[in-house]
Protein backbone atom coordinates (compact mmCIF):
# COMPACT_ATOMS: atom_id res chain seq x y z
CA UNK A 1 0.00 0.00 0.00
CA UNK A 2 1.36 3.65 -1.01
CA UNK A 3 0.20 7.29 -0.14
CA UNK A 4 1.19 10.49 -1.27
CA UNK A 5 0.59 13.47 1.28
CA UNK A 6 1.69 17.20 1.23
CA UNK A 7 0.76 20.46 2.35
CA UNK A 8 -0.29 24.29 0.85
CA UNK A 9 -1.26 26.33 3.32
CA UNK A 10 -1.87 30.12 4.07
CA UNK A 11 -4.64 32.14 5.12
CA UNK A 12 -5.43 34.75 3.09
CA UNK A 13 -6.65 38.24 3.95
CA UNK A 14 -7.54 40.03 0.81
CA UNK A 15 -8.02 43.47 2.37
CA UNK A 16 -4.32 42.76 3.11
CA UNK A 17 -1.90 45.72 2.09
CA UNK A 18 0.76 43.13 2.18
CA UNK A 19 0.80 40.48 -0.88
CA UNK A 20 2.01 36.85 -0.35
CA UNK A 21 4.86 36.05 -2.89
CA UNK A 22 6.82 32.75 -3.29
CA UNK A 23 9.56 34.36 -0.97
CA UNK A 24 6.73 34.75 2.20
CA UNK A 25 6.52 30.86 1.80
CA UNK A 26 10.07 30.76 1.82
CA UNK A 27 10.29 32.46 4.97
CA UNK A 28 7.57 30.88 7.20
CA UNK A 29 8.04 27.25 5.97
CA UNK A 30 9.10 25.59 2.81
CA UNK A 31 10.24 21.66 2.68
CA UNK A 32 10.88 19.46 -0.03
CA UNK A 33 10.65 15.92 -0.10
CA UNK A 34 12.90 14.81 2.38
CA UNK A 35 13.65 17.77 4.20
CA UNK A 36 10.22 17.83 6.38
CA UNK A 37 11.69 18.04 10.04
CA UNK A 38 10.58 15.51 12.42
CA UNK A 39 8.15 17.50 14.28
CA UNK A 40 4.51 18.73 12.71
CA UNK A 41 4.37 22.54 11.49
CA UNK A 42 1.07 23.70 11.45
CA UNK A 43 -0.52 22.93 8.50
CA UNK A 44 1.55 19.33 8.04
CA UNK A 45 0.26 17.12 11.13
CA UNK A 46 -0.97 14.66 8.15
CA UNK A 47 2.06 14.18 6.81
CA UNK A 48 4.28 14.05 10.28
CA UNK A 49 1.53 11.47 11.73
CA UNK A 50 1.42 9.26 8.45
CA UNK A 51 5.03 9.23 8.65
CA UNK A 52 4.89 7.34 12.12
CA UNK A 53 1.99 5.04 10.83
CA UNK A 54 3.40 4.41 7.84
CA UNK A 55 6.70 3.10 9.81
CA UNK A 56 4.51 1.14 12.08
CA UNK A 57 2.41 -1.11 9.81
CA UNK A 58 4.88 -1.15 7.05
CA UNK A 59 2.93 0.93 3.64
CA UNK A 60 4.93 3.41 1.90
CA UNK A 61 4.25 7.39 2.10
CA UNK A 62 5.89 9.41 -0.59
CA UNK A 63 6.26 12.67 1.05
CA UNK A 64 5.58 15.59 -1.51
CA UNK A 65 6.36 19.34 -0.98
CA UNK A 66 5.20 21.37 2.08
CA UNK A 67 4.81 25.18 2.59
CA UNK A 68 3.11 27.45 4.82
CA UNK A 69 3.20 31.42 4.31
CA UNK A 70 2.18 33.61 7.30
CA UNK A 71 -1.70 34.99 6.53
CA UNK A 72 -0.72 37.72 4.55
CA UNK A 73 -2.27 39.37 1.02
CA UNK A 74 -4.03 37.73 -1.94
CA UNK A 75 -1.25 35.13 -3.20
CA UNK A 76 0.23 36.11 -6.37
CA UNK A 77 -0.83 33.98 -9.32
CA UNK A 78 2.50 32.02 -9.91
CA UNK A 79 3.25 31.51 -6.68
CA UNK A 80 0.10 29.16 -6.13
CA UNK A 81 0.40 27.71 -9.63
CA UNK A 82 3.85 26.89 -8.47
CA UNK A 83 3.58 25.30 -5.52
CA UNK A 84 0.67 23.46 -6.99
CA UNK A 85 1.97 21.81 -9.64
CA UNK A 86 5.04 21.32 -7.58
CA UNK A 87 3.09 18.67 -5.67
CA UNK A 88 0.95 18.05 -8.55
CA UNK A 89 3.74 16.84 -10.83
CA UNK A 90 5.45 14.36 -7.32
CA UNK A 91 1.85 12.93 -7.47
CA UNK A 92 2.32 11.73 -10.91
CA UNK A 93 5.91 10.72 -10.45
CA UNK A 94 4.22 8.63 -6.76
CA UNK A 95 1.13 7.08 -9.09
CA UNK A 96 -0.40 4.50 -8.31
CA UNK A 97 -1.06 5.57 -5.02
CA UNK A 98 -3.79 3.75 -2.45
CA UNK A 99 -5.09 7.24 -1.09
CA UNK A 100 -3.61 11.10 -0.69
CA UNK A 101 -3.68 13.13 2.69
CA UNK A 102 -3.69 16.67 2.49
CA UNK A 103 -2.54 18.98 4.77
CA UNK A 104 -4.47 22.64 3.76
CA UNK A 105 -5.38 25.99 5.81
CA UNK A 106 -8.02 26.12 3.78
CA UNK A 107 -8.94 30.10 3.08
CA UNK A 108 -5.97 30.77 0.37
CA UNK A 109 -6.98 32.65 -2.23
CA UNK A 110 -4.65 33.56 -5.11
CA UNK A 111 -5.35 36.24 -8.33
CA UNK A 112 -7.28 33.95 -10.43
CA UNK A 113 -8.42 31.69 -7.57
CA UNK A 114 -11.35 32.69 -5.28
CA UNK A 115 -10.91 28.94 -3.55
CA UNK A 116 -7.38 27.30 -4.01
CA UNK A 117 -7.70 24.35 -2.24
CA UNK A 118 -11.10 23.58 -4.41
CA UNK A 119 -8.87 23.74 -7.24
CA UNK A 120 -6.05 22.20 -5.64
CA UNK A 121 -7.99 18.70 -4.54
CA UNK A 122 -10.21 18.72 -7.78
CA UNK A 123 -7.17 18.42 -9.79
CA UNK A 124 -5.84 15.57 -7.65
CA UNK A 125 -9.27 13.92 -7.77
CA UNK A 126 -8.34 14.37 -11.76
CA UNK A 127 -5.02 12.31 -11.23
CA UNK A 128 -6.41 9.58 -8.78
CA UNK A 129 -9.17 9.15 -10.21
CA UNK A 130 -12.69 8.76 -8.44
CA UNK A 131 -11.82 5.63 -6.34
CA UNK A 132 -8.77 6.46 -4.19
CA UNK A 133 -9.74 8.34 -1.30
CA UNK A 134 -8.31 11.77 -0.69
CA UNK A 135 -8.27 13.14 3.05
CA UNK A 136 -7.79 16.49 3.74
CA UNK A 137 -7.09 18.53 6.97
CA UNK A 138 -8.28 22.68 7.44
CA UNK A 139 -8.01 24.92 10.21
CA UNK A 140 -11.31 26.12 10.98
CA UNK A 141 -10.92 29.23 9.48
CA UNK A 142 -11.19 28.41 5.88
CA UNK A 143 -14.01 28.75 2.64
CA UNK A 144 -15.71 25.18 3.55
CA UNK A 145 -16.48 25.27 -0.51
CA UNK A 146 -19.19 22.41 -1.89
CA UNK A 147 -16.42 22.19 -4.73
CA UNK A 148 -13.53 20.97 -1.86
CA UNK A 149 -15.77 18.96 -0.03
CA UNK A 150 -17.29 17.30 -3.32
CA UNK A 151 -13.81 16.30 -4.51
CA UNK A 152 -12.41 14.88 -0.85
CA UNK A 153 -13.53 11.79 1.04
CA UNK A 154 -12.79 12.83 4.67
CA UNK A 155 -12.02 16.38 5.12
CA UNK A 156 -11.42 17.28 8.94
CA UNK A 157 -11.48 20.80 10.73
CA UNK A 158 -8.96 21.72 13.96
CA UNK A 159 -11.82 21.66 16.65
CA UNK A 160 -9.99 23.67 19.14
CA UNK A 161 -9.25 27.50 19.02
CA UNK A 162 -6.29 28.13 19.86
CA UNK A 163 -4.99 25.37 17.64
CA UNK A 164 -4.01 23.11 19.98
CA UNK A 165 -5.25 19.66 18.40
CA UNK A 166 -4.18 19.92 15.04
CA UNK A 167 -2.10 16.59 15.38
CA UNK A 168 -5.08 15.29 17.19
CA UNK A 169 -7.46 15.60 13.60
CA UNK A 170 -4.83 14.48 11.79
CA UNK A 171 -4.22 10.92 13.87
CA UNK A 172 -8.32 10.65 12.54
CA UNK A 173 -7.61 12.33 8.84
CA UNK A 174 -4.92 9.19 8.01
CA UNK A 175 -6.90 6.65 10.38
CA UNK A 176 -10.27 7.05 8.19
CA UNK A 177 -8.54 7.94 5.04
CA UNK A 178 -6.82 4.17 6.00
CA UNK A 179 -10.33 2.25 6.81
CA UNK A 180 -11.17 3.83 3.65
CA UNK A 181 -8.94 2.58 1.06
CA UNK A 182 -9.30 -0.95 3.32
CA UNK A 183 -13.02 -0.41 2.30
CA UNK A 184 -14.03 -0.52 5.79
CA UNK A 185 -16.22 2.50 6.03
CA UNK A 186 -17.84 4.19 2.89
CA UNK A 187 -17.18 7.87 3.78
CA UNK A 188 -20.14 10.59 2.48
CA UNK A 189 -20.29 13.91 3.37
CA UNK A 190 -23.17 16.34 4.48
CA UNK A 191 -22.88 19.95 4.92
CA UNK A 192 -24.57 22.77 6.17
CA UNK A 193 -24.00 26.56 5.35
CA UNK A 194 -25.02 28.74 9.15
CA UNK A 195 -25.03 31.85 6.95
CA UNK A 196 -22.98 33.55 9.80
CA UNK A 197 -19.96 35.47 10.35
CA UNK A 198 -18.48 35.10 13.94
CA UNK A 199 -15.47 33.97 15.75
CA UNK A 200 -15.54 31.24 17.79
CA UNK A 201 -12.97 30.94 20.83
CA UNK A 202 -13.52 27.59 22.16
CA UNK A 203 -11.79 28.83 25.49
CA UNK A 204 -15.03 29.91 26.76
CA UNK A 205 -18.89 29.08 26.46
CA UNK A 206 -20.73 28.45 24.86
CA UNK A 207 -18.29 27.15 22.50
CA UNK A 208 -16.41 25.38 24.35
CA UNK A 209 -19.72 22.70 25.58
CA UNK A 210 -20.81 22.74 21.96
CA UNK A 211 -17.16 21.42 20.42
CA UNK A 212 -16.93 18.65 23.78
CA UNK A 213 -20.72 17.59 23.26
CA UNK A 214 -20.28 17.61 19.31
CA UNK A 215 -17.15 14.94 19.98
CA UNK A 216 -19.66 12.43 21.92
CA UNK A 217 -21.30 12.27 19.11
CA UNK A 218 -18.64 10.91 16.73
CA UNK A 219 -17.35 6.86 15.99
CA UNK A 220 -21.41 6.30 16.84
CA UNK A 221 -24.42 5.71 15.11
CA UNK A 222 -22.77 6.01 11.81
CA UNK A 223 -21.10 9.31 12.37
CA UNK A 224 -17.39 9.08 11.54
CA UNK A 225 -16.02 12.92 12.38
CA UNK A 226 -18.50 16.53 12.54
CA UNK A 227 -16.42 19.65 11.64
CA UNK A 228 -17.21 22.93 12.94
CA UNK A 229 -15.54 25.46 9.70
CA UNK A 230 -15.25 28.91 11.79
CA UNK A 231 -15.21 30.67 8.50
CA UNK A 232 -12.17 33.07 8.01
CA UNK A 233 -13.97 36.74 7.71
CA UNK A 234 -11.12 38.34 5.91
CA UNK A 235 -11.51 37.51 2.35
CA UNK A 236 -13.77 38.69 -0.45
CA UNK A 237 -14.57 35.62 -1.95
CA UNK A 238 -18.20 34.20 -1.97
CA UNK A 239 -18.02 31.37 1.00
CA UNK A 240 -17.44 33.34 3.32
CA UNK A 241 -18.96 32.36 6.71
CA UNK A 242 -19.72 29.37 8.80
CA UNK A 243 -20.54 25.90 8.40
CA UNK A 244 -20.80 22.44 9.85
CA UNK A 245 -19.69 19.48 8.13
CA UNK A 246 -20.74 15.95 8.69
CA UNK A 247 -19.39 12.65 7.96
CA UNK A 248 -20.78 9.63 7.99
CA UNK A 249 -20.55 5.83 7.17
CA UNK A 250 -22.77 6.17 4.20
CA UNK A 251 -25.74 7.46 5.80
CA UNK A 252 -26.13 10.61 3.81
CA UNK A 253 -30.08 11.59 5.19
CA UNK A 254 -28.71 11.30 8.61
CA UNK A 255 -25.91 13.27 7.89
CA UNK A 256 -27.93 16.15 6.60
CA UNK A 257 -30.14 15.82 9.12
CA UNK A 258 -27.08 16.01 11.63
CA UNK A 259 -25.85 18.62 10.22
CA UNK A 260 -28.61 20.93 9.60
CA UNK A 261 -29.38 20.54 13.01
CA UNK A 262 -25.73 21.27 14.87
CA UNK A 263 -25.87 24.46 12.40
CA UNK A 264 -28.84 25.84 13.32
CA UNK A 265 -27.96 25.13 17.09
CA UNK A 266 -24.68 27.22 16.40
CA UNK A 267 -26.47 29.98 14.57
CA UNK A 268 -28.95 30.40 17.63
CA UNK A 269 -25.36 31.20 19.43
CA UNK A 270 -24.85 34.11 17.74
CA UNK A 271 -23.45 37.55 19.18
CA UNK A 272 -22.62 35.10 22.16
CA UNK A 273 -19.71 33.41 21.13
CA UNK A 274 -16.78 35.72 21.08
CA UNK A 275 -15.57 37.66 24.65
CA UNK A 276 -16.41 41.49 24.29
CA UNK A 277 -13.70 44.10 22.91
CA UNK A 278 -12.66 46.90 25.52
CA UNK A 279 -11.46 50.59 23.84
CA UNK A 280 -7.73 50.31 24.77
CA UNK A 281 -8.37 53.11 27.81
CA UNK A 282 -11.13 50.77 29.24
CA UNK A 283 -8.55 47.66 28.67
CA UNK A 284 -5.76 49.75 30.64
CA UNK A 285 -8.26 50.98 33.75
CA UNK A 286 -9.50 47.64 33.81
CA UNK A 287 -5.87 45.99 33.79
CA UNK A 288 -4.68 48.04 36.43
CA UNK A 289 -7.45 48.17 38.49
CA UNK A 290 -7.13 43.97 38.86
CA UNK A 291 -4.57 42.46 41.36
CA UNK A 292 -2.65 40.63 39.50
CA UNK A 293 -0.97 39.77 36.51
CA UNK A 294 -3.24 40.63 33.46
CA UNK A 295 -3.03 39.76 29.81
CA UNK A 296 -4.46 42.56 27.03
CA UNK A 297 -5.30 40.53 23.48
CA UNK A 298 -5.62 43.23 20.34
CA UNK A 299 -6.96 41.11 17.55
CA UNK A 300 -7.30 43.79 15.39
CA UNK A 301 -3.82 43.96 14.55
CA UNK A 302 -3.24 40.26 14.41
CA UNK A 303 -0.72 38.94 11.75
CA UNK A 304 -2.44 35.35 12.37
CA UNK A 305 -5.58 37.00 10.51
CA UNK A 306 -3.40 38.51 7.69
CA UNK A 307 -3.29 42.27 9.65
CA UNK A 308 0.91 43.51 9.69
CA UNK A 309 1.44 43.55 13.21
CA UNK A 310 2.58 47.34 13.58
CA UNK A 311 -0.29 48.66 14.49
CA UNK A 312 1.01 51.54 17.42
CA UNK A 313 -2.73 52.31 18.52
CA UNK A 314 -2.48 50.03 22.48
CA UNK A 315 1.11 50.66 22.80
CA UNK A 316 1.03 54.42 22.15
CA UNK A 317 -2.02 54.72 25.01
CA UNK A 318 0.40 52.53 27.83
CA UNK A 319 3.14 54.75 26.85
CA UNK A 320 0.95 58.08 27.80
CA UNK A 321 -0.66 55.98 30.36
CA UNK A 322 2.68 55.64 32.10
CA UNK A 323 1.89 51.91 32.69
CA UNK A 324 4.80 49.95 34.16
CA UNK A 325 5.92 46.67 34.40
CA UNK A 326 4.62 45.56 31.11
CA UNK A 327 5.69 43.62 28.35
CA UNK A 328 4.13 44.28 25.07
CA UNK A 329 4.74 42.32 21.62
CA UNK A 330 5.28 40.99 19.42
CA UNK A 331 5.80 44.69 17.05
CA UNK A 332 6.75 43.72 13.40
CA UNK A 333 9.38 46.08 12.26
CA UNK A 334 12.53 44.87 10.58
CA UNK A 335 13.93 48.23 9.79
CA UNK A 336 14.11 49.16 13.47
CA UNK A 337 15.30 45.61 14.16
CA UNK A 338 17.83 46.21 11.75
CA UNK A 339 18.69 49.83 14.09
CA UNK A 340 18.86 48.02 17.14
CA UNK A 341 21.34 45.49 16.20
CA UNK A 342 23.83 48.31 14.17
CA UNK A 343 23.25 49.99 17.34
CA UNK A 344 24.03 47.15 19.36
CA UNK A 345 23.39 45.24 22.75
CA UNK A 346 23.47 47.30 26.20
CA UNK A 347 22.92 51.06 23.55
CA UNK A 348 20.95 53.57 24.03
CA UNK A 349 18.86 55.33 21.09
CA UNK A 350 16.43 57.35 19.65
CA UNK A 351 14.14 54.86 18.11
CA UNK A 352 11.42 55.30 15.50
CA UNK A 353 9.38 51.72 15.21
CA UNK A 354 5.67 50.19 14.59
CA UNK A 355 2.72 52.12 12.54
CA UNK A 356 4.32 52.16 8.87
CA UNK A 357 2.21 49.38 6.89
CA UNK A 358 -1.28 50.26 6.65
CA UNK A 359 -3.63 53.37 7.24
CA UNK A 360 -4.98 51.47 10.34
CA UNK A 361 -1.54 50.81 11.32
CA UNK A 362 -1.25 54.18 13.52
CA UNK A 363 1.62 56.58 13.45
CA UNK A 364 5.09 55.42 14.42
CA UNK A 365 6.73 55.73 17.85
CA UNK A 366 9.45 57.88 18.46
CA UNK A 367 11.18 56.64 21.69
CA UNK A 368 14.23 56.94 23.38
CA UNK A 369 15.09 52.53 24.38
CA UNK A 370 17.57 51.17 25.34
CA UNK A 371 18.28 47.46 23.25
CA UNK A 372 18.34 44.82 26.38
CA UNK A 373 18.68 41.65 24.17
CA UNK A 374 19.38 41.04 20.78
CA UNK A 375 18.56 37.73 19.00
CA UNK A 376 19.66 36.49 15.40
CA UNK A 377 17.32 33.81 14.17
CA UNK A 378 14.68 33.92 17.10
CA UNK A 379 11.74 31.71 17.22
CA UNK A 380 8.86 31.01 19.25
CA UNK A 381 6.60 27.56 20.53
CA UNK A 382 3.56 26.89 19.26
CA UNK A 383 1.31 23.64 19.37
CA UNK A 384 4.85 21.71 19.60
CA UNK A 385 6.45 23.21 16.75
CA UNK A 386 8.50 26.31 16.59
CA UNK A 387 7.78 29.40 14.57
CA UNK A 388 10.50 31.37 13.43
CA UNK A 389 10.56 35.41 14.28
CA UNK A 390 13.55 36.47 12.06
CA UNK A 391 15.98 38.66 14.16
CA UNK A 392 14.72 40.31 17.24
CA UNK A 393 15.65 42.63 19.90
CA UNK A 394 13.94 43.32 23.22
CA UNK A 395 13.40 46.92 23.77
CA UNK A 396 13.16 49.26 27.24
CA UNK A 397 10.64 52.42 26.98
CA UNK A 398 11.43 52.86 30.54
CA UNK A 399 7.86 50.72 32.29
CA UNK A 400 7.39 48.61 29.04
CA UNK A 401 9.97 46.00 27.59
CA UNK A 402 8.93 45.58 23.50
CA UNK A 403 9.47 42.86 21.23
CA UNK A 404 10.54 43.87 17.77
CA UNK A 405 10.69 41.04 14.97
CA UNK A 406 11.72 40.48 11.83
CA UNK A 407 9.40 37.63 10.49
CA UNK A 408 5.62 38.77 10.75
CA UNK A 409 3.67 36.94 13.21
CA UNK A 410 1.37 36.77 16.41
CA UNK A 411 2.10 35.85 20.21
CA UNK A 412 1.74 32.26 20.11
CA UNK A 413 4.46 31.07 22.90
CA UNK A 414 5.85 32.59 26.34
CA UNK A 415 9.17 32.96 24.57
CA UNK A 416 8.48 35.32 22.43
CA UNK A 417 9.23 37.34 25.20
CA UNK A 418 11.56 35.03 27.60
CA UNK A 419 13.84 34.42 24.82
CA UNK A 420 14.42 37.86 24.44
CA UNK A 421 15.14 38.04 27.92
CA UNK A 422 11.96 39.64 28.88
CA UNK A 423 11.23 37.79 32.62
CA UNK A 424 7.02 37.37 32.68
CA UNK A 425 7.31 36.67 36.24
CA UNK A 426 8.14 40.63 36.92
CA UNK A 427 5.32 42.07 34.86
CA UNK A 428 1.64 43.01 35.92
CA UNK A 429 0.39 43.67 31.93
CA UNK A 430 1.33 41.68 29.30
CA UNK A 431 0.20 43.08 25.70
CA UNK A 432 -0.05 40.72 22.60
CA UNK A 433 -0.94 41.00 19.33
CA UNK A 434 -3.47 37.41 18.48
CA UNK A 435 -7.03 36.88 18.24
CA UNK A 436 -6.57 33.32 20.34
CA UNK A 437 -3.43 31.33 19.87
CA UNK A 438 -2.07 33.49 22.68
CA UNK A 439 -4.41 31.98 25.42
CA UNK A 440 -2.90 28.51 25.45
CA UNK A 441 0.57 29.71 26.47
CA UNK A 442 -0.31 32.89 28.44
CA UNK A 443 -3.84 32.32 29.83
CA UNK A 444 -2.09 30.53 32.66
CA UNK A 445 -0.15 33.31 33.34
CA UNK A 446 -2.67 35.49 34.43
CA UNK A 447 -5.48 36.55 36.76
CA UNK A 448 -7.11 37.91 34.07
CA UNK A 449 -7.28 37.72 30.19
CA UNK A 450 -8.88 41.08 28.53
CA UNK A 451 -9.37 41.55 25.07
CA UNK A 452 -9.11 44.93 23.07
CA UNK A 453 -10.40 46.56 20.60
CA UNK A 454 -7.08 48.44 19.22
CA UNK A 455 -8.78 49.88 16.21
CA UNK A 456 -6.52 47.63 14.09
CA UNK A 457 -6.75 46.46 10.34
CA UNK A 458 -8.72 43.76 11.08
CA UNK A 459 -11.79 45.10 12.79
CA UNK A 460 -14.26 42.90 15.11
CA UNK A 461 -17.21 44.27 13.39
CA UNK A 462 -18.10 42.35 9.77
CA UNK A 463 -20.51 45.20 9.33
CA UNK A 464 -17.02 47.34 9.15
CA UNK A 465 -15.51 45.03 6.48
CA UNK A 466 -16.30 46.23 2.77
CA UNK A 467 -17.15 42.96 1.35
CA UNK A 468 -18.26 43.07 -2.16
CA UNK A 469 -18.77 39.38 -3.32
CA UNK A 470 -20.18 37.72 0.06
CA UNK A 471 -23.62 35.48 -0.75
CA UNK A 472 -26.28 37.21 0.98
CA UNK A 473 -27.84 36.74 3.21
CA UNK A 474 -25.67 36.50 6.08
CA UNK A 475 -25.90 37.72 9.55
CA UNK A 476 -24.76 40.15 11.22
CA UNK A 477 -25.20 41.50 7.93
CA UNK A 478 -29.02 40.64 7.34
CA UNK A 479 -30.68 40.33 10.83
CA UNK A 480 -32.43 36.81 9.75
CA UNK A 481 -30.52 35.11 6.82
CA UNK A 482 -33.16 32.00 7.47
CA UNK A 483 -36.43 33.62 6.55
ZN1 LIG B 1 -7.21 29.33 12.35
Amino acid sequence: MKLFTASVATETNTFSPIPTAIENFHESFYARPGEHPDEPKLCTAPLWVARRRAREEGWQLIEGSCSFAEPSGTVSRAAYEQLRDEVLDQLRAAMPVDGVLLGLHGAMVAFGYDDCEGDLIGRVREIVGPEVPIGVEHDPHCHLTEQRVAASDILICFKEFPHTDTVERAEEVVDLTLRAICGEIRPVSSIFDCRMIASFPTTREPMRSFVDRIKTLEGRDGVLSISIAHGFPYADVPDVGARILVITDDRKAQGDALAAELGRELFAMRGRTAPPYLAPDEAIEAALGIDGRVIMADPTDNPGGGAPGDSTHVLRRLIESRVERAAFGPMWDPIAVRFCFAAGEGSRLRLRFGGKTAPTSGQPIDAEVAVTRLVRGATQTFAGGSVPLGDAAAIDLGGIQAALISNRTQALGTDLFTGLGIDLAAMRLICVKSTNHFHAAFAPLAKEVLYVDGGGPIPRDPSQVSYTRIKRPIWPLDESPFD
